[in-house]
């Protein structure tokens, strides 16, 4: 069967390399000159099923607005006249409850372990390579009543069978040693060791070089203008290399998904939340981290990746502004020399943005649309990294006619209605 996937994030992409080991003839398109230059580009680096949660729980509303008082906001929202983004809102508000927590959890944790294994027997197969590593990730706390918070935390990681470590001072610097040197702001810490890292980019270019070896054409440079509908379905796309054809179509064109949507009628919640990393060169390793520190605090992420330390952070809704805030460089570099003052350079700071593509109960959106013959693979959000490769198998299989390994039920844009 051609299918024609919209978009070479790693979402395309992984789903390209699936789609071409089970058989079918691929070719990928996208406005960038090469595999994952955009959201997929410079994320935070953690595969983390453990961290595998909705944005929206109880609670959170309250939490929302003390972030957004905060110096360090985690959280900024720009008071924008944008209908979309006030009703993305209003749906995620709606999902702040322990019922919908509970739901929207159950529909995103089995993807992410089942990616996470993916990715694992992916490794083991292929020797792919992206400065990875399977070292976990750790939870820092400042507080003694953050470290008290995490009760709600534990019940979730023990329903779903999550490793989990509770660890003191000792315990943390034991598998982090570089934080000795500034142990006495943290009280304590919670680690995942079944979590993982690595450079999205680096892993994307690789597996779209695996894919093309397996004959997957990539047709970069080359903008999507719009979806061509005829009969219910979907029966080419115009681009700027003319109208293309296919039997299946896959969009995964991340924030921009709903765009090219619309036109033919599909409303799909995807909404863009903005988020900025920094990367600065590694100094001294022994002052650098191992893996991934989450810094509760400030809701940022440090991740050693190769010889560069990764920060990301900050959830900004500012429609789709690529604007590179200076605010947000000083939280992340605040974050990274507080906590390695001697781990990295500063003075060489790459600094950089991306659109998470949201939906409003943090599971992304993948499987058929009412239009016959298109599939969605998108609305990724906070963890598309971390579900690239069980997305790319899932979406292989669906394509196939074969039944997916897990439930794929409610990733399906139906539960919306
Ligand atoms: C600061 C930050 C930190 C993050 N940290 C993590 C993390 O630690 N772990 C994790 O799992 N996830 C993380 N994420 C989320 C993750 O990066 C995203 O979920 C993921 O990259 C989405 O991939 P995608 O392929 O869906 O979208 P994208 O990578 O954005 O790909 C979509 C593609 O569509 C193309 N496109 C769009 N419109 C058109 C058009 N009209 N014509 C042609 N091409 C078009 C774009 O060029 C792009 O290449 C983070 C995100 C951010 C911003």
């Amino acid at each position: 069967m051609k299918v024609l996937i919209l978009g070479g994030g790693v979402i395309g992409v992984a789903s390209a390399y699936y789609l071409a080991r089970a058989g079918h003839e691929v070719e990928v398109v996208d406005r960038q000159a090469g595999p994952a230059l955009e959201t997929s580009f410079a994320n935070a680096g953690e595969v983390s099923p453990g961290y595998s949660s909705p944005w929206a729980g109880p609670g959170v509303p309250i939490k929302a607005i003390k972030w957004m008082l905060m110096q360090h906001s985690p959280l900024v929202v720009w008071p924008l006249l944008d209908p979309d983004m006030w009703r993305w809102g209003w749906q995620m508000l709606m999902n702040c409850n322990a019922r919908a927590y509970a739901v929207n959890k159950s529909r995103m944790v089995p993807l992410a372990e089942y990616s996470r294994d993916c990715l694992k027997a992916l490794r083991a197969e292929t020797a792919i390579a992206y400065d990875d590593r399977a070292q976990g990730t750790l939870q820092l706390f400042r507080t003694q009543k953050q470290l008290d918070g995490i009760g709600g935390d534990v019940a979730v990681l023990k329903q779903y069978g999550v490793p989990f470590e509770v660890l003191d001072r000792a315990g943390f610097c034991r598998v982090e040693p570089a934080l000795k040197l500034t142990q006495e702001k943290f009280v304590g810490a919670l680690r995942l060791p079944g979590d993982e890292t690595g450079d999205c980019f680096k892993f994307s270019t690789r597996l779209a070089e695996m894919a093309a070896a397996l004959g997957v054409q990539f047709r970069w440079n080359t903008r999507i203008q719009a979806l061509q509908v005829g009969g219910g379905a979907i029966t080419g796309v115009h681009t700027d290399a003319g109208l293309l054809k296919a039997d299946r179509v896959l969009l995964a064109l991340g924030s921009y998904s709903p765009q090219l949507l619309a036109p033919v009628g599909i409303r799909i919640p995807v909404y863009p939340v903005k988020g900025y990393s920094i990367t600065v060169p590694i100094t001294e390793a022994q002052y650098a981290p191992e893996s991934t520190i989450m810094d509760e605090t400030h809701k940022v992420a440090v991740t050693r990746l190769g010889d560069r330390i990764r920060v990301g952070g900050t959830a900004e809704l500012a429609g789709y502004s690529m604007a590179l805030r200076q605010a947000r460089r000083a939280t992340l570099e605040h974050v990274v020399s507080d906590l390695f003052p001697k781990g990295g350079d500063l003075s060489q700071t790459e600094f950089w943005c991306g659109l998470r593509p949201m939906t409003p109960d943090g599971t992304p959106i993948v499987g058929a649309t009412p239009i016959k013959h298109l599939l969605l693979a998108t609305g990724h959000g906070t963890l598309g990294w971390t579900m690239a490769c069980g997305t790319g198998r899932v979406v292989a299989d669906l394509v196939s006619g074969r039944q997916p390994e897990i439930d794929v039920s409610g990733l399906a844009m139906s539960r919306y209605g």
